[in-house]
Parts: C-alpha cells; structure tokens; sequence
C-alpha cells in the first residue's frame, strides 16, 4: 500500500513535500497523462476542458492494449471511468474529414439510460472531431433513428433488443464495423439479451476489435470471451488491495445519493458529522469549483486546490486550514497529492473512487497517528456496486448510512440553540434584559415570553435554508456475505442489565429499547461504567434503565428506552465521554 506513515506519531509535515517523498505511489501511478497515453490532440484537449487530470487505472491499463488493437476483457463496475478506457480508443480511430455512412463502432449497453450516457461521454469526448454518435434504445420513436442512421454516424450506442431491430430492417449495418464493444455485459446476460448479443455478432466482421467490460465475471461471461474474443488481454482493476497499512481508527461509511442531491447531501453529513477539517476529493477540476462555490454558498468555508495552482498557493490554502479560516478542502486526486495535512478529521469522496487503491490512498489521509478519522462516500445509486467491490478488497465494512433528514437538522439545530441558550444562562450577566421581561410579563405568560425569544434567537443563527427533501434511495443495508471483516471489528457483550440468551451481536434491542452507537470504543479505554456514568450524568435516566452494552474496539452499543433516545443522544453529543466527543447516533441495520 502506498500510505506508510500512518503511526509515526512523530512526523512532521515537511515545509515544501515534493510529491513523492509524502505520497509514494506505485509506477504505474506516477506521472501518466492522457497524453502520454498518445491520444489526439483533440482528444487531450476536450479532457483537459472536462477537467480530467490524469487517466483513472482502468484507463491507464486499457487505453494502450485498445490503441494497439488488442481485444480487451475487462473487469470493472461504473465508476471507474471504464467508459472512457474504451470511448477514447473508439474516438482515436475516427479520421479528420468526411467519414463513411456505415458506423465504424457498436457499443451494445443493457439500458436506456446507460445508452445516453454513453452517448453523451462520446460527445463530449469527441467535440472537436464532430464524431456523430447515435443512441438507439425501445421506447424512443424509431423514425429518428433511421434518419439518423441513413445520414451516416460513426458509433452506434444500442441496447440489444433495438440493435436487433435495426439488424432485421437492414437500417443498421455493421459491414464496416471496426470495435464493438459490450458494457455491462453481466447485465445484459441477466436481463436476457444472451441470443441477441449472438445474433449481433454474428452480423459483424471477424476483424473487428472486441472490448468486453463486465462488473463481475461469471462462466457465462467467459464463454463469451472464449467464442468472441481474440487472445484477449485482461484487465481487472486490483482487488486484492487490503487495507493493512491503514490506522485502525477509521470508520468507514457510505451514503446512496441521487445526483443532483449530493451537495446539499454532503451539507447535511458536514452539519452532522462537524468535522474538524475535512478533505472532500472530487474526480474533476470543474467539480472542485462547483462544490467549494456551493458550499462556501451554504455558509461552509470551504478552499479548493488545484492540480495547476503554484506551490505559494496551495501554501496559502493550507496555511487557512491550518489556522482554522477554513475547514473544508476541496480537490482532486492530483492537487492533494503531497499534502500531509495531520489535523483532518473526515476524509470524503464525493464520488466513489476509480479503484480500490484510490480509495485506500485517499482514506489513508485520517486516522494517522493512532487519531480517530472518518471515512464517508457518496455514492450515485449505480455505484452501489464498487462500494461492494471496495468493501470486499478492503476487508473493511463501509456501512451504508442515512442522509440526515430535514426533521434530523431541525432537531440537530434547534440543540445547538439550546446549547447556546444555555450557556448564556449559565455564563452571562442577563439582568440588562430583565425589564424587556418583566414589562412582557405582565401581559404575557412567562412560558411564551420564553418561547418568542427562543424563536428570535433560533432565526437569528441563521440556519441554511436547505429544506428541500432528499429522497431515500439507501440499499438495505445488509453486510455483504462474500466480506469477510476484521474479527475485531465484532462488538464484545459486556452485559450490562441487559436479559441474556439473546443472538450474539445484530440481534434486535430488547422490545421498548433503542440501541446507540457510540463512536468511541475500547481501544480508547471506554467500559461499560463510563456509558452509564455519561448516560446518568447527562440525563435524566437512571442506571437501571439502561439496556444492554457492548463496546467494541472502536465503538459501542447501548440500549436505552424507546420514549428517551433522542435525549440521550443529544446529551452524549454534547458532552465528552473519556475525555473525547463522540459521534452519537441510533443504530442502524
Ligand atoms: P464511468 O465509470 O465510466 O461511469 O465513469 C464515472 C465518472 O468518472 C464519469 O462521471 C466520468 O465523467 C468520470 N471520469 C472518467 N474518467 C475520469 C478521469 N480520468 N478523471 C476524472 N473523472 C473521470
């Protein structure tokens, strides 16, 4: 693993890290560039507008076998931007000038969806060689689509049942085809489209290039390859990374998002999760702009770093991290290379990384020197596969969490008005305001005199107004079978009150009880006495009251009643349990 100083606590953020002193990486990862991959310049040109810093692995493995006309067999899931490993090489054959009318490439997808974006990611790619790229998918009128391909296009992006159809009329011919490719391949097997897929090969020439890319490998994906591929040569984007040079105390965690809610998703996350600092990693240059503007928008104070920014800049950005002017950073994989910052608190890839190393490089950002760190993902509802990938190769749980609701942040602010409120009780000289309260107290009720100024002081706190609703779209978060975890990772009964005989860990709380996770664990010395020291000191409950405990290495389970977990968890948010504030939040399953 690249990362090694995790437990030097001795380490020094050198002054000017060059970047392979702080990050050492393997070979393969330093320095190859999109052009170094020799694409056109047109080609690097449209990357470089896109924001595409540097090639993600898959890319870097299977745009040289692509350019040199090998056939490919690749193995990865969305996300690794395995669209562009195989899009480029297309785009890289297509001459300057007046083109053929027969499509020179097929890319065969399982969905509509799939289709339009492949579709798009050509045009974008392709924008300076006026490649004409043609989505056919059921569903849409088929006259377009003749149109189209009687005028002429250079790749067609079909799903299956369509490709066929066109096949049948004689309106798409593939005479001249040079590449076909099959993406997602495992879906399109698991959706039935086995004897399409044979049929459209069948209507293609042998000399065309083959390029199979599926999520998983099953035997009948492997026939395929044997029947339709040439010598192939595989690619299958390192799983057999593990973890081991990651510090131990780094909780990993996920969130399921749709697009266009991630931003106001992460703020939420931020809000709850109050992070110390944080380094949020986007793909693009353009998506560090649009998050930091975004969030800086919300109220954050966020900085991006650049792959392109000088060394006094990004000194300047950090420099505001450091004195706490700023607390979130925002960059790509390029620009936070040879940044060692020590006092990160979250580490957040605001989409899934390319590849389980870079999820491990990235994550190897926290938890340095024995420190407590938090990993979080957000993942499109596509992505869900990866994080499965980076879970299985990572032997680490990535538990699937809950975007905060709307009623969560309302809950969570009003607390932080009740804190203020009452530390102003506690610690201020009020008696200036007394005659405000006693002229309104004649008239009034002291209750709603309270309650009115409660609301002022609430409003005034200047909560965001981000109340639009994040819809659900959380998998059931169920452990992967095929992980296998860290055996410490299981939490250990300490039996405190709880009714014994019960399942081992993940069974349901006893009925009435609500269980908690508390973010601290054995390894920083918690025992059962200092939850029910906290829990009895912070509320209202008594010691009998409170359900089973278990504390883990890293975290704890408590079980305490229905009516008040919600208090509790408020207070042990607000308070420091063996001298440490901890997340504090129902267990989820
Ligand atoms: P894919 O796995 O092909 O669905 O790609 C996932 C996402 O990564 C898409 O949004 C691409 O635009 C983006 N992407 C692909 N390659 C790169 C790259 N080299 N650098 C940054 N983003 C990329």
């Amino acid at each position: 693993m690249p990362e090694q100083h995790g437990s030097d606590p001795e380490r020094q953020d050198p002054p000017a890290p060059t970047e392979a002193e702080t990050e050492p990486e393997s070979e393969a990862e330093r320095g190859v560039t999109f052009a170094g991959l020799e694409l056109r310049p047109e080609l690097v040109a449209a990357l470089s507008h896109l924001g595409y810093e540097e090639p993600t692995p898959i890319q870097r493995e299977a745009i040289p076998v692509l350019l040199a006309g090998r056939d490919v067999l690749g193995q990865a899931a969305t996300g690794t931007g395995k669209t562009a490993a195989f899009a480029l090489p297309i785009l890289e054959r297509l001459a300057p000038g007046k083109r053929d009318r027969d499509p020179v490439a097929l890319i065969l997808v399982p969905t509509r969806e799939l289709a339009m974006q492949v579709s798009e990611a050509l045009h974008r790619y392709g924008r300076d060689l006026g490649v004409r790229v043609l989505p056919i998918y059921g569903g849409q009128p088929i006259g377009r689509q003749l149109q189209s391909l009687d005028r002429g296009v250079d790749v067609v992006v079909a799903t299956p049942g369509r490709a066929i159809d066109h096949l049948n009329r004689r309106t798409l011919r593939l005479g001249a085809l040079q590449v076909m490719v099959l993406d997602e391949a495992d879906e399109m097997l698991d959706m039935g489209f086995a004897e399409d897929l044979e049929a459209i090969f069948a209507a293609t020439p042998e000399s065309r290039q083959t390029v199979l890319f599926s999520a998983t490998l099953p035997s009948r994906i492997d026939a395929i390859a044997r029947t339709h591929l040439h010598d192939p040569v595989r690619i299958r984007i390192a799983e057999s990374s593990t973890a081991e040079g990651e510090a131990p105390r780094v909780r990993h965690s996920a969130y399921v998002v749709q697009r266009p809610y991630k931003a106001a998703a992460l703020g939420r996350i931020l809000d709850v999760e109050a992070p110390t600092a944080a380094l949020v990693f986007c793909r693009t240059r353009d998506q560090v702009d649009h998050l930091t503007e975004t969030l800086n928008g919300r109220g954050y104070r966020a900085e991006a770093l650049h792959g392109g920014m000088s060394q006094e800049q990004r000194d300047r950005v950090m420099q505001r991290l450091r004195n706490g002017t700023a607390d979130l950073l925002i960059a790509t994989d390029v620009a936070a290379r040879g940044l060692d910052i020590d006092l990160l608190s979250h580490v957040v890839n605001y989409d899934v990384p390319a590849s389980v190393e870079s999820y491990v490089h990235r994550m190897g950002r926290v938890g340095r020197a024995g420190r407590e760190g938090v990993a979080i993902t957000l993942a499109e509802p596509r992505e869900h596969r990866m994080l499965k990938t980076i879970e299985r190769a990572t032997k680490r749980r990535i538990e699937i969490e809950k975007v905060p609701t709307v009623a969560d942040l309302q809950a969570r602010r009003l607390e932080l008005t009740r804190a203020a409120l009452q530390e102003s009780i506690l610690g201020e000289d009020l008696d200036h305001f007394r005659v405000v309260v006693e002229s309104l107290a004649s008239e009034f009720d002291v209750m709603e005199i309270a309650l009115a100024a409660v609301k002022l002081a609430h409003e005034a706190s200047g909560a965001p107004a981000d109340e639009q609703d994040i819809p659900d779209v959380t998998p059931f978060n169920k452990p992967d079978r095929g992980a296998r975890f860290e055996r410490d990772e299981r939490p250990e009964r300490a039996g405190q009150g709880g009714s014994g005989g019960r399942g081992a860990n993940r069974r349901e709380p006893a009925s009435g009880m609500t269980r908690l996770f508390v973010g601290i664990g054995r390894d920083a010395g918690m025992r059962p006495q200092d939850l029910v020291g906290a829990i009895t000191g912070e509320t209202q409950l008594q010691g009998k009251q409170i359900g089973a405990i278990d504390i883990a290495p890293r975290f704890s389970l408590v079980e305490v009643p229905d009516a008040v977990a919600d208090d509790v968890i408020n207070a042990l948010r607000d308070s420091k349990i063996r001298g440490k504030k901890a997340t504090v939040r129902r267990e989820r399953f």
